[in-house]
C-alpha cells in the first residue's frame, strides 16, 4: 500500500466519527440554572467541587452583576428571560403599583409574590412573546421548554408564560403536591413527588420557618425535597421528552441564606436549625453534578448550552432595621420591643406614604406629591440608620429617571464609595419609570430590614452574582466585563443562534 492510499484510509477513518455524531456547530438545547440567592464567592469558600468544574470548562464572568433594582426573585427571573430591565416590565418590585389598572382598580398596589398565576400571567402578556427566552428557543427547535422550581413565583416567572410547563408545588395541609402549568402526568401522580410540608428542622422558633421539605430534603428518603425535587423532576422530564430548554430555579440556598444570614459566616441564633448554609450548598452543588452526569449519559453534553447563575446575592443584616422575632438578639443601633419597628413607623408618620417596601433598600411610593409631603417624608428618610444615598423619581424629555437628593457616602469605607459611585445610578435608574417609587434609599453594607440573611439593595454583596457559560462549541474563558442579568439573555441568543431581537440604542428591546 503507497503512503498516499494510507493517508486516504487515514482520513475516511478520522472523517467518519465527525460525520456520524452530528454535532450541531452551535449548541440547540439550553439548561438554564438559577441558584436561588448564590454568591460566586460561596464556590471556593465551601469548595464547591461541580461549579468550580463546570467554572474551568466554561466562560467564567467574575464580574457578573444582578444589575438592576430591585434585587429579588420574582424581578430577576423575568428579568433572565426577557432581557429587559424592570423599568420595562410590567413589575419592578416586590410592590406593584398597576398605574393602568390591568389587575383591577387604577392605581392599587399589590406585593407582587403573592400574585395569583393568572395575574402573573396577565402581566406578562404585555410583553411581546418574540422577546422572550422560551418562545426564542422553540423557534429554534421546536422541543419541550419546562420551568421548574420550589417556588411558584419563581418558575412562573422563569417560564414568562410561553414555556409548555411549569413544575412548581403547592402546600395544603402540611402537604406539597405538584403544581403550576400543564404539568405532566407522571410528575403530577408520581408518589415520589409528594412531600411532607408540615415539619420545621429545629426551625421553630425562627421568624423564618422551615416549610417541612419544601426547600430542604427532609427526614424521608423516597421524598426529597428542595433543590433534589427540582432535579428529579427536570430528569424525569428528559426521560420523557425531547426537550429543548429546561429552566430550572433551585431555593434551597435563599431559604437558609434568610433563615441564618450565615452568608459571611456563622451567626448569633436563638434557634437550632438542621440545615446550615453550608449544607443548602452542598445539596445545590450536588444536583449539579447530578444534571450534567445526566446530559453526559445522554450524549447531549455536546449540544446543549449550559449557563449557571442567580437572581441576586446575599448579605447578612448584622445592623438589622426588620420586624423579625429572632433578628431582635442581634439587633444593630438598638433593642427593645419597639426598635424593630421603628424606623419606618418614623417615616409613614412623617406624610401621606401610599406604600413602602425595605429590605437591603428602601423604596416609598407617594400619591400626594406635593412638594410639602416630599418634603415631608424625604426628611424622615435621611436619618433612617445606614441610609447612604436617596433617589428621587423624575420626569424629564428623556423620560423617566432618578436624580440623587441626598447622600451620605463620604461616612463610608472607599470600597463601598467607588461601588457606589460606579454602580449606584444605572441601578436605580433600572427601575424607573411611571410606577416605580417616588423615593428609594440605598443602604450601607450589613443593613437591612426583613430578614437576618437578605438582599433587594444595592450593595455588592447583594449584588455579585455567579455567571458560568458552558457552550461545548467553545474554549474555556475568563470574561472580565460586567454583565448584568438583562444581559445573559443575549449571551444565549448569540450562541445557540436564536435569531436576535435587535436592542434600541437605550438597551430597550422592541
Ligand atoms: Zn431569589
Amino acid at each position: 500500500m503507497n503512503g498516499r492510499i494510507v493517508l486516504l484510509l487515514l482520513a475516511m477513518v478520522l472523517l467518519r466519527p465527525i460525520e456520524a455524531s452530528a454535532t450541531p456547530q452551535r449548541p440547540d438545547r439550553l439548561l438554564l440554572l438559577v441558584f436561588d440567592q448564590m454568591r460566586p464567592d460561596y464556590i471556593d469558600r465551601f469548595g464547591l467541587k461541580n461549579f468550580q468544574k463546570l467554572r474551568t470548562e466554561s466562560t467564567n464572568y467574575p464580574n457578573a452583576i444582578v444589575g438592576h433594582l430591585g434585587a429579588e426573585t420574582v424581578v430577576s427571573h423575568l428579568v433572565l428571560s426577557s432581557g429587559r430591565l424592570p423599568r420595562d416590565l410590567p413589575w419592578q418590585d416586590e410592590v406593584l403599583l398597576d398605574k393602568q389598572g390591568l389587575l383591577g382598580a387604577p392605581g392599587a398596589f399589590y406585593a407582587t409574590g403573592l400574585l395569583g398565576p393568572d395575574q402573573l400571567l396577565k402581566l406578562m402578556r404585555t410583553l411581546p412573546k418574540e422577546s422572550l427566552l422560551p418562545f426564542l428557543v422553540k423557534r429554534r427547535r421546536p422541543g419541550l421548554v419546562a420551568a421548574v422550581g420550589e417556588k411558584d413565583y419563581a418558575a412562573l416567572t422563569f417560564g414568562t408564560g410561553q414555556a409548555d410547563t411549569v413544575v412548581t408545588m403547592r402546600k395544603i395541609q402540611g402537604k406539597c403536591t405538584p403544581d403550576g402549568i400543564a404539568v405532566p402526568a407522571y410528575i403530577a401522580t408520581k408518589d415520589r413527588f409528594k412531600l411532607d410540608c408540615s415539619k420545621a428542622y429545629g426551625t421553630e422558633g425562627s421568624f423564618y420557618p422551615m416549610d417541612g421539605a419544601r426547600f430542604v430534603p427532609g427526614d424521608d428518603p423516597k421524598h426529597l425535597g428542595g433543590d433534589a425535587w427540582v432535579t428529579d423532576a427536570a430528569i424525569e422530564l428528559m426521560d420523557h421528552e425531547d426537550w429543548s430548554a429546561l429552566l430550572l430555579t433551585f431555593g434551597g440556598i435563599d431559604k437558609i441564606g434568610h433563615l441564618t444570614g450565615e452568608a459571611d459566616g456563622p451567626m448569633p441564633l436563638d434557634f437550632n436549625p438542621q440545615y446550615h448554609l453550608e449544607d443548602a450548598l452542598r445539596i445545590a452543588d450536588a444536583q449539579l453534578g447530578r444534571l450534567l452526569a445526566e446530559l453526559e449519559r445522554r450524549h447531549l453534553r455536546d449540544r446543549t448550552l449550559v449557563v449557571v447563575t442567580a437572581d441576586h446575592g446575599s448579605q447578612a443584616n448584622t445592623r438589622y432595621l426588620g420586624m423579625g422575632h429572632s433578628a431582635k438578639a442581634i439587633a444593630g443601633p438598638a433593642a427593645g420591643d419597639e426598635m424593630p419597628a421603628f424606623w419606618m413607623r418614623h417615616v409613614m408618620e412623617s406624610g401621606h406614604v401610599a406604600a413602602h417596601f425595605q429590605d437591603s433598600a428602601i423604596r416609598v411610593w407617594l400619591t400626594d406629591t406635593t412638594q410639602k409631603n416630599r418634603d415631608a417624608v424625604l426628611g424622615a428618610l435621611k436619618v433612617v440608620s445606614g441610609v447612604t444615598e436617596i433617589h428621587a423619581l423624575v420626569q424629564e424629555d428623556a423620560g423617566w429617571h432618578y436624580r440623587r437628593v441626598y447622600e451620605a457616602l463620604d461616612k463610608q469605607p472607599a470600597a463601598f464609595q467607588a461601588w457606589a459611585k460606579a454602580t449606584s445610578q444605572p441601578l436605580v435608574d433600572s427601575m424607573a419609570n411611571e410606577a416605580a417609587p417616588t423615593f428609594i434609599a440605598l443602604l450601607a453594607d450589613g443593613v437591612g430590614f426583613d430578614l437576618l440573611g437578605d438582599h433587594g439593595g444595592a450593595q455588592e454583596k447583594v449584588q455579585r452574582i455567579p455567571l458560568i457559560v458552558f457552550d461545548p462549541t467553545r474554549k474555556p474563558q475568563v470574561a472580565s466585563e460586567q454583565i448584568g442579568l438583562w444581559q445573559v439573555r443575549d449571551l444565549i441568543v448569540a450562541a445557540m443562534g436564536l435569531g436576535a431581537t435587535r436592542r434600541h440604542e437605550d438597551g430597550t428591546l422592541p
